[in-house]
């Protein structure tokens, strides 16, 4: 995909702050972050959205929970909580269309969201 700006950034043509990467996803730190964590959990597939998600790519969406898992415990935030969120399309504010978890944590969030 040539001009999305997560493939770039996976394929390392923009920098960016990566705090875990292995074959499947690529974790790096948001850059307007909404939380003293905030982390965006990207696989490294380009997939646009929630919707365009195949049977096929189950096994790169489970493995995106269990890095989150692990992202818990390496920033200290397991015990007391986070959250992730996967924004998809104009009605959940999705700005860019290779899907992503952003992974927030380091405070209290309200429910309902906004
Ligand atoms: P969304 O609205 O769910 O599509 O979220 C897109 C997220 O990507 C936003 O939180 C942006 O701050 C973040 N973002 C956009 N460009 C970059 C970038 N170059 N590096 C890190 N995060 C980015
Ligand atoms: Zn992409």
């Amino acid at each position: 995909m040539n001009n999305c700006i997560f493939c770039k950034i996976i394929n390392k043509e923009i920098k960016s702050e990566i705090v875990y990467e292995d074959d499947i996803v690529v974790v790096f730190k948001d850059i307007n972050p909404q939380a003293p964590v905030h982390l965006l959990i990207v696989p490294k597939k380009h997939i646009q959205s929630g919707n365009e998600i195949d049977v096929a790519d189950k096994e790169i969406i489970g493995h995106i929970f269990i890095v989150a898992k692990e992202i818990a415990k390496k920033f200290n935030v397991d015990k007391d909580g986070y959250r992730i969120v996967v924004n998809t399309g104009k009605n959940a504010g999705q700005a860019v269309f290779h899907i992503h978890f952003h992974f927030l944590a380091g405070r209290m969030f309200s429910w309902p969201p906004g």
